[in-house]
């Protein structure tokens, strides 16, 4: 076991029940306190740890990294160093703010220099994206999609089982949560028109979706096997893969998805560690027709992540739409990577691969609004009276995801955001 997921350790700050953030999760993240420069962060309970000024009070034992790559923006720098060095500093954290420990416990001064409630800061985006790809990798997203877009006798096309599909997405639309942004604009064609016309989207939709990012390079010409993936991926995100459906569906012939999707994404601010969600491994649904040999796996590589979707519409109290879950997945990560570098496509540390909506079998498990009311056709009652086919003007869209064992929760917090009308 990895020293920091012990579940008996406790911590000397305060962890309420339901926390998202106890001292075995220590996720890294990005925060900036008011007139200081980003750093990076953990968090334990409701307070934001100041990795940096740990470091600098040398409180981080034999661990060395230098001043810049933990007073920085992103955790790049510190993600480049290798996993070796950030389980050394999940380990050291671990034994700082254990209950036993009366370093900081016992210091007022030092724990000031170091702590943070949550309130008091901001959570900037946790990484410099270099390229994002998106996968397409839900059996029964691709199914739903596949039948309302195309044929329900033929749903998955001929290569879904055989290839993790994915495409290259766009970074530079990718905000953190709580960033909201401007319902898009574009052409769209209705089934009996003649000819498409311009406007704004009229079914705005969210995709939940996780994200893994990764922590190590490689050349071009290198593959990484599934084997090796667990190397290269750092952690895992919430994201929100905002899409405008009716741009889809007029668009995404030939080539796939591009203004449809391009406009916003978000991801939740804290990446939690594949080391911390090493004991939520599960196995994954059985893939039949065997796969081939470059893309075949050996032990449990889905992790049982429980996943929801609230709309908060304005005014009005966040109401649960979907409950969903990451171990769903027909294709792993470790199969996603392995199948993105198969062909020596080099990836780089910050890239950002995102899952692919999360649906499951059961209807309110479906990760999109497009699946949840069947292209419109099943609206979805609000407690004020209203009801959505999509995502309204002003409403926030909030997705939370958590895993649960042996007493101990491993949360993501939240990634939402607002859809502000059109701009
Ligand atoms: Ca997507």
């Amino acid at each position: 076991m990895i020293k920091a997921n012990n579940p008996e350790i406790k911590s000397w700050i305060e962890v309420k029940q339901g926390s998202d953030f106890p001292i075995q999760n220590l996720p890294f993240g990005i925060f900036k306190a008011q007139g200081k420069s980003p750093r990076v962060a953990s968090i334990i309970g409701d307070f934001i740890i100041d990795i940096a000024e740990l470091n600098n009070n040398g409180l981080l034992g034999n661990i060395s990294i230098a001043k810049e790559i933990l007073e920085n923006s992103a955790l790049n720098d510190l993600m480049a160093l290798g996993k070796h060095i950030s389980r050394d500093l999940r380990n050291a954290l671990s034994d700082l703010f254990n209950a036993e420990n009366a370093i900081l416990r016992d210091n007022a001064a030092l724990r000031n220099k170091v702590l943070y409630k949550i309130s008091d800061v901001e959570l900037l985006l946790p990484v410099k994206i270099g390229d994002y790809t998106d996968f397409y990798s839900s059996i029964e997203h691709a199914t739903n999609v596949g039948t309302m877009f195309r044929d329900p006798a033929n749903a998955l096309l001929p290569n879904w089982k055989h290839i993790p599909i994915g495409y290259h997405g766009r970074a530079s639309s990718i905000a953190v949560s709580g960033t909201d942004f401007f319902r898009p604009k574009g052409q769209t064609k209705a089934p009996d028109a003649e000819l498409p016309s311009f406007g704004a989207t009229k079914q705005l939709d969210f995709e939940l979706e996780m994200a893994f990012v990764i922590g190590k390079s490689t050349n071009n010409g290198d593959s990484v096997s599934t084997k090796d993936a667990d190397d290269y991926i750092f952690g895992l995100m919430l994201f929100n893969d905002w899409s405008a459906r009716d741009i889809q569906a007029w668009e995404y012939v030939p080539l796939g998805p591009f203004l449809a999707k391009n406009f916003a994404s978000t991801l939740s601010p804290w990446v939690i560690t594949l080391d911390a969600l090493e004991p939520f491994k599960v196995a994954g649904p059985i893939q039949d027709p065997k796969v081939l040999p470059y893309l075949e796996y050996q032990g449990e590589k889905n992790y049982d992540v429980k996943l929801e979707v609230y709309i908060e519409a304005e005014k009005s109290e966040a109401y649960r739409i979907c409950e969903s879950n990451f171990k769903y997945m027909y294709w792993n990560m470790n199969q996603q990577l392995a199948h993105h570098t198969v062909n020596g496509c080099n990836i780089n540390v910050g890239d950002l691969m995102a899952s692919g909506t999360i649906s499951g079998k059961d209807p309110h498990s479906y990760g999109s609004m497009l699946e949840l009311t069947w292209r419109g056709t099943k609206p979805i009652q609000m407690p004020d009276g209203s009801e959505r086919k999509f995502i309204n003007d002003n409403d926030t869209v909030i997705m939370k995801g958590y895993c649960e064992n042996n007493g101990v929760r491993i949360g993501f917090g939240e990634v939402k955001a607002k859809a502000l009308p059109s701009k």
